[in-house]
C-alpha cells in the first residue's frame, strides 16, 4: 500500500497528536490508516489510492482546526496507580483468540467466550452492587435510539463522524422483490441501491444514559432527583481505529446515572469514584484517573474540549495495558452541567433545568485490561475476583 507524507503547516502539539491521528481515518476513503510523527511535523498516511491535491488540503485543515491556536490542557490526575504490581506482561489476545474466548465477527464486531463472559459479569455484579448504594434503580433501554431526539441533544454536530445508522427497505413491492432477488454481500458491503432505503428515522445508540433524559424529557423531574443504573449496547464507528479490541463498532456499557440539582450530581459522581477506588484498590488493578475530553468532531473539538478541561467535566479511568507500556479508558466519571435538562427540558422543582451526570464503564475493555495485567488462569488472579469465579 502507497505510503504518502505530509509535512504539517504547524507542529502539532504533543497532546493532540492521538486525537488528530484518530480523525484522520475520517479525512478521505483512501486513507488506510495514520501515523503523526512524534514531533508533531510530518505525517505518514497508507493510502488505498493515490494521493490527489484535495486529500492533502483537507488533511491540512483538519490540523488547523484541531491544533491551531489549542493551548495546552492542564491534565488532572486524581489517582496514579499505575505503578502497581500486577503478574502478567504478555499481550492476552494470541491466546484469547486461540482459545476461541474472543472472536472476530466483522471489524469491530467480537464474540467471547465463557471467561471473558464470565470477568464481565464479575464486574457487573459489583456494578449492580454499587448501584444500589446510591438507591440507583434498573432501567432497561433500547439498542436502537430516536433520530429526532439525539438531533435535540445536538449529538450530530458534536459526534458526526461515529454514527451509525439503522434503516430499512422502503415499503414498495418491487423494492423490496428486488432486494430479496438481488442482494449479496460483496467486499465493499451489500450490493443494494441506496434508493432501496428508508430516510433514517433511528440510530444505534451511542451511549445508555441518554436514553434515561430522553424518558424524563418535557416534565418536571419526579422528587427533584434521581438515580438510575443500566447496561446496555453502544455503537461507535471508529473506521480504521477499529484493528484491536480497544476500539469496537459494538461494544457494552454499564452505567450510574444521576439527575438533579448541581450539588447532588457533583456529591454522588465524587462519590462513585471513592467507592469505584476502594473496588480497584482490592483487586489490585494498576490505573489512574485523569481528566479527559469527549473525541468531538473537527470543527466542534477545540471549543468544546477546553470547555470540558475547564469545568473539570469529564475524567477517565485508564487501565494498565502491560505489554505494550499503555493505558486504555475503561470507564469515565462525567458531569453535563444542565445540558440535558436545558435541551430536553427536564426541570427541578425550582423551575430550573435539572443537572445531569453518570459514571460509565465499557465492560469488554474492561475485561481485557485485567485480563491484560492478571493473565487468563484464574489462578493468578487477585482473590476477590478469584472467589467471584465459577467457570
Ligand atoms: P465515554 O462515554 O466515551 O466516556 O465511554 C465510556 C466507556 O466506554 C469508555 O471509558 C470505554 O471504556 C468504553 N468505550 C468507549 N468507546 C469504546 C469503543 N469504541 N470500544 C470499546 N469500548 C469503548
Ligand atoms: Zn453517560
Amino acid at each position: 500500500m502507497p505510503e504518502h507524507r505530509i509535512a504539517t503547516e504547524l507542529a502539532i502539539p504533543a497532546h493532540l497528536i492521538s486525537q488528530v491521528q484518530a480523525k484522520l481515518a475520517y479525512v478521505d476513503e483512501s486513507i488506510a490508516g495514520a501515523k503523526i510523527s512524534e514531533d508533531g511535523t510530518s505525517i505518514a498516511l497508507q493510502l488505498r489510492a493515490d494521493a490527489t491535491p484535495e486529500l492533502e488540503a483537507k488533511v491540512h485543515s483538519v490540523v488547523a482546526e484541531m491544533a491551531k491556536g489549542a493551548s495546552q490542557p492542564k491534565v488532572e490526575v486524581l489517582e496514579d496507580h499505575l505503578g502497581r504490581s500486577v503478574p502478567y506482561a504478555a499481550d492476552p489476545m494470541p491466546e484469547l483468540l486461540a482459545r476461541n474466548e474472543v472472536s472476530k465477527e466483522h471489524t469491530g464486531i467480537y464474540s467471547f467466550g465463557p471467561l471473558v463472559a464470565g470477568v464481565i459479569q464479575i464486574f457487573e455484579d459489583y456494578f449492580i452492587e454499587l448501584a444500589t448504594t446510591f438507591e440507583a434503580k434498573p432501567q432497561r433501554f433500547p439498542t436502537l435510539i430516536s433520530a429526532e431526539k439525539l438531533g435535540r441533544v445536538n449529538y450530530f454536530r458534536a459526534f458526526p463522524h461515529s454514527l451509525t445508522f439503522a434503516t430499512h427497505l422502503r415499503e414498495d413491492l418491487h423494492v423490496i422483490n428486488d432486494f430479496a432477488e438481488h442482494a449479496t454481500y460483496e467486499e465493499s458491503g451489500l450490493s443494494a441501491s441506496l434508493e432501496s432505503f428508508s430516510k433514517i428515522q433511528a440510530l444505534l445508540s451511542p451511549a445508555v444514559c441518554y436514553h434515561f433524559y430522553f424518558a424524563l424529557a418535557d416534565k418536571p423531574l419526579p422528587g427533584g432527583q434521581m438515580a438510575a443504573t443500566a447496561v446496555g449496547h453502544c455503537f461507535r464507528y471508529e473506521s480504521n481505529n477499529l484493528t484491536t479490541l480497544e476500539r469496537m463498532w459494538d461494544f457494552t456499557m454499564r452505567e450510574i446515572i444521576f439527575v438533579g440539582s448541581a450539588d447532588y450530581v457533583l456529591e454522588n459522581r465524587e462519590r462513585g469514584r471513592q467507592r469505584v477506588a476502594e473496588f480497584l484498590e482490592s483487586i489490585g488493578l494498576a490505573y489512574k484517573v485523569e481528566s479527559a475530553n469527549d473525541p468531538f468532531f473537527v470543527g466542534e473539538f477545540r471549543k468544546q474540549a477546553a470547555f470540558q478541561n475547564a469545568f473539570q467535566l469529564k475524567y477517565e479511568i485508564r487501565g494498565k495495558l502491560p505489554f505494550k507500556d499503555s493505558t486504555l479508558a475503561v470507564g469515565s466519571y462525567n458531569y453535563h452541567q444542565d445540558f440535558f435538562g436545558r435541551h430536553l427540558n427536564i426541570t427541578l422543582p425550582d423551575g430550573k433545568p435539572a443537572h445531569t451526570g453518570c459514571v460509565a464503564f465499557g465492560l469488554e475493555r474492561l475485561a481485557y485490561a485485567f485480563l491484560a495485567q492478571f493473565g487468563l488462569d484464574p489462578k493468578g488472579w487477585p482473590a476477590p475476583i478469584r472467589e467471584a469465579w465459577v467457570g
